[in-house]
């Protein structure tokens, strides 16, 4: 049987005005959810995230019993958000750890995450990232398009790959941990990850006194390091710890719910070959031509919905569409821009040769002009050369890609 005592602490932080930030532990979960949306509704979404999930596991303490709280909460989420029109875009980051039952009787804590709140093991001082962040410059850190270094301040630092709250198929990172006792795991929202050095976050969460004054002394430090963020932290300490008999380590992407069968065209014939025409089946014929007309409008949506930058003859260009095209619906070249595709650094050309997707126009432009501005940058200078960097100025910029707050 695995055993651990546990402590919370949770701050607003300096500069936000409400904490979206939500938590649960008992001596079976823990949680740590980070909620993003306008007005309440990150709020929202987080404590949503977080009854949910408790409840539900409580129900079924199992790694798959865990696994569909969260696809539950999940689509509770999208749910809520669409009969509240006011909480549209609202999401939420979880990242959990559960003591599992195996199929042997077994109790372990396996870890699951989603987003970019963050789970540390502390053992010996010693301090280990458990989680991976799904954000889009770590996904880059970890492809090689960025360094660690650059990840700290890159533009997208704070934009989310997963998340729940944004689509019906998720993916969530689950892994076993290997615990001893005595060993601590820190849970924790990015706003005391961001504000602290892992030095000094393995130091605080693994001072030797008890585990509340750990975690308000993490919260305090975050604070005083400028609190731009809510701050949330749950730590833990193993009293007892066993390994599952099989560990895991995946990622599982739950499959897309079916979709509702739409009126039968074949269906609508056979009327018709009966000449058995009422009312009725004219409606019926109505309505079947408004769902085919609303599924090319659809269709035709989804193929010029976003944008992407590839090599145009040599030259950095913006496409609107799928680079694959739709059906018969193909990219369009929107604009070439100023930048040779040379003219970036190797893992750029890489991946302008295989196309870089972009959620919006102006986004396009401006990580095109960041690329072209980095192998600026990385190049030794000639002693009296002048670059010329050409401008593109962009009259206004509407993201619609969900970005943390
Ligand atoms: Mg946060």
């Amino acid at each position: 049987m695995t055993r651990w005592r546990y402590a919370t602490a949770t701050d607003t932080g300096i500069v936000r005005e409400t904490n979206q930030d939500a938590m649960f532990v008992d001596e079976s979960l823990a949680l740590v959810a980070d909620g993003m949306g306008g007005h309440a509704a990150g709020d929202v979404a987080s404590v949503m995230a977080t009854q949910i999930v408790r409840d539900l596991f409580h129900a079924d303490s199992t790694v798959e019993g865990l696994y569909e709280a969260i696809e539950a909460a999940n689509l509770a989420i999208i749910a809520d958000a669409k009969e509240h029109p006011d909480r549209f875009g609202m999401g939420t980051t979880v990242i959990a750890v559960g003591l599992t039952h195996d199929s042997a009787g077994v109790i372990s804590p396996t870890l699951f995450n989603v987003g970019d709140s963050r789970a540390y093991q502390l053992r010996d001082g010693a301090l280990r990232q458990l989680s991976e962040d799904h954000s889009v410059a770590e996904e880059w850190v970890r492809m090689g398009r960025l360094t660690p270094e650059e990840a700290i301040t890159h533009p997208r630092r704070h934009q989310l790959t997963r998340a729940l709250g944004v689509e019906d198929s998720l993916e969530i990172d689950v892994s076993s941990i290997i615990a001893m006792p005595g060993d601590r795991i820190l849970l924790c929202s990015d706003g005391l990850s961001n504000e602290l050095s892992v030095d000094s976050l393995a130091k605080l969460a693994s001072a030797p006194k008890s585990l509340e004054d750990a975690a308000n002394e993490l919260v305090t430090a975050a604070k005083h390091s400028g609190g731009r963020d809510n701050i949330s932290v749950v730590l833990l300490e193993f009293d007892e710890a066993h390994t599952a008999t099989t560990p895991i380590k995946k990622t599982v992407s739950t499959k897309a719910p079916p979709v509702a069968s739409s009126p039968s065209p074949g269906r609508a014939r056979s009327t018709r070959r009966r000449r058995v025409v009422t009312w009725r089946a004219s409606l019926g014929v109505l309505l079947l031509g408004m769902v085919v007309a609303g599924a090319v409008a659809i269709m035709h949506w989804y193929a010029y919905s976003s944008f992407y930058l590839a090599d145009d003859a040599g030259t950095v260009a913006v496409y609107q569409g799928q680079p694959n095209g739709v059906l018969w619906y193909k990219p369009n070249l929107i604009l070439d821009l100023p930048y040779s595709s040379r003219q970036l650094r190797n893992a750029d050309i890489r991946a302008l040769r295989a196309t870089i997707s972009e959620p919006t126009f102006a986004a396009a432009v401006t990580f095109a002009k960041y690329m072209h501005t980095q192998w600026l940058t990385s190049r030794p200078l000639p002693p009296t050369t002048t670059t010329a960097v050409t401008t593109t100025t962009i009259k206004s910029v509407t993201t619609t890609t969900k970005a943390k707050g």
